[in-house]
């Protein structure tokens, strides 16, 4: 008898399988594919590759326009990468680190406290059920006719295709229609919403949208698809833009319009166990209707990130075998679109607008920006009434990284006035944090009472 089973080996599952096991349990992880999942091998880690080598030779082109670029190549170092991801994470990683891995075809719930795997019983005292979405492939007429990508075969090409078409831009369709059109593809983007990434600030997505068409994408919002027919090696899509009927040509069509749920063939109509067409449902513990069967990461969502999976992943291994249970909190969320520059966020939106400041930034007053030529820095962070952080949003290169520090600041409730006394580096993209910290710290002094009485 397993303390825990978790079906799915991804973000999520191996997460659950190593905290489980410093915990000293025993643990099966289980996956019809190898460990690693959708992050590895077709998602963060292939993607930032490739996002990687397009930024260096955008870089490079500036310079040298005519540099000639082997696609080829570039491939094989994509694949080059996910293979070092997945040397640290391999079944033999796992036996000698003490979780039991095992592949199967066919893997179901039985019961409860049972797995099945290809005809064998398992038996655990505890499931986790971790095994992620799929591509979403739209009812779109002609598309089962035609040699359609989506993240899952992308990275497995031997070569770029010279044009593509993209359909969605939400975060995977942005990431890809940029480095792709740096990488020499023509890239054409469709998106049916009036701007691409939809849930972001509307206001930063137009600067970055702008980049994108400066450096060359063919982005179409507002866009209506019709049918797609593929003939010898060209695709056709047709669709249509404010009434006005359009025809676009591509060799490759990647189709990035969301995702779904891996809720088939595991049994959980049989068992009873609860899900729709979000995922499967839990509740705040990530405990599935059934008292012993958690649920974590992308098949569960409402955030579909690795590290949202991590984060989960820990919660939910450690609501299984500690006396007292956690809820889970998604307050100090963040998350990142790696474009250049890249848009990240943090926070949610704040509901309740009373006594909140809007603190915004740009280029013109960071030094480190300016030190690269057309750099773009924009910057809003929202505080509270006694400047706690709330919701900050930042276009800027680096930016995944600039946000963590005010993840970690609002995550252990430091106000952003006390950024105000820390010494940053000069030139660095930080040193904005001490002088939006400097910002905050005057207004802090000026709204309290007391001295507003002294300056009356
Ligand atoms: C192109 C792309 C880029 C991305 N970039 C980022 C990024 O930059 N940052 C970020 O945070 N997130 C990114 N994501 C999202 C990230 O990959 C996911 O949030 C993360 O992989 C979720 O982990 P998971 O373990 O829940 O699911 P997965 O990683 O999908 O793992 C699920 C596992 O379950 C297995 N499985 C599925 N069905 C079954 C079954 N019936 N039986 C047995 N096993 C099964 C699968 O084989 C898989 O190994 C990206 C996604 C894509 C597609």
């Amino acid at each position: 008898m397993y303390d825990l089973i978790i079906i799915g080996a991804g973000a999520a599952g191996l997460t659950c399988a190593y905290t489980a096991n410093g915990f000293k349990k025993k643990v099966l992880l289980l996956d019809k594919g190898l460990p690693g999942g959708t992050c590895t091998w077709s998602g963060c880690i292939p993607s930032k590759a490739l996002i990687n080598i397009g930024k260096d030779i955008h870089t490079a082109k500036k310079y040298s326009p005519s540099i000639n670029i082997d696609t080829t190549k570039i491939m094989n170092d994509v694949r080059g990468v996910i293979k070092e991801i997945y040397s640290h994470e391999s079944p033999e990683i796992l036996k000698n680190d003490g979780i039991t891995f095992k592949q199967g075809e066919s893997i179901k719930l039985i019961d409860p406290k049972t797995v099945q795997i290809d005809g064998v019983d398992y038996q655990g005292k505890n499931i986790i059920v971790s095994t992620g979405t799929s591509p979403f492939i739209p009812p779109l007429e002609g598309l089962e006719k035609v040699n359609y990508l989506t993240n899952q075969n992308l990275f497995k090409l031997e070569k770029l295709p010279k044009s593509i078409i993209i359909l969605g831009g939400g975060a995977i369709g942005v990431e890809m229609a940029q480095c792709l059109n740096r990488l020499g593809t023509e890239v054409h983007l469709i998106e049916r919403a009036p701007r691409i990434l939809i849930r972001e600030n509307e206001e930063l997505v137009d600067i970055l949208s702008q980049t994108l068409i400066k450096e060359g994408v063919n982005i179409y919002v507002n866009t209506n698809t019709i049918s797609v027919k593929q003939d010898n090696k060209i695709i056709t899509l047709d669709i249509e833009i404010n009434k006005e009927k359009k025809k676009i040509q591509a060799e490759a069509l990647l189709v990035s319009v969301g995702r779904v749920p891996n809720v088939k063939n595991l049994g959980l109509d049989e068992l009873g166990l609860k899900y729709n067409s979000k995922g499967i449902e839990v509740d705040k513990y990530l405990r599935t209707n059934i008292n012993n069967i958690y649920s974590v990461g992308d098949v569960t969502g409402p955030y579909q990130f690795s590290h949202m999976a991590n984060y989960q992943g820990i919660l939910a291994v450690k609501n299984i075998f500690l006396p007292i249970k956690k809820k889970t909190d998604y307050s100090n969320i963040s998350w990142c679109t790696f474009t250049s520059p890249e848009l990240a966020s943090r926070g949610l939106p704040n509901l309740n607008k009373k006594e909140t400041k809007i603190y915004s930034y740009g280029r013109n007053q960071s030094e480190r920006t300016m030190t690269k030529k057309d750099d773009i820095f924009e910057m809003r962070v929202e505080t509270g009434y006694k400047k706690e952080i709330l919701e900050v949003k930042l276009l800027a290169e680096r930016a995944g990284e600039i946000i963590s520090s005010f993840q970690i600041a609002a995550t252990n409730h430091v106000t952003l006035d006390k950024f105000s006394s820390v010494i940053f580096p000069h030139p660095s993209y930080s040193e904005i944090l001490g002088n939006l910290g400097k910002k905050a710290y005057v207004d802090k002094l000026l709204e309290n009472p007391i001295i507003k009485m002294f300056i009356k």
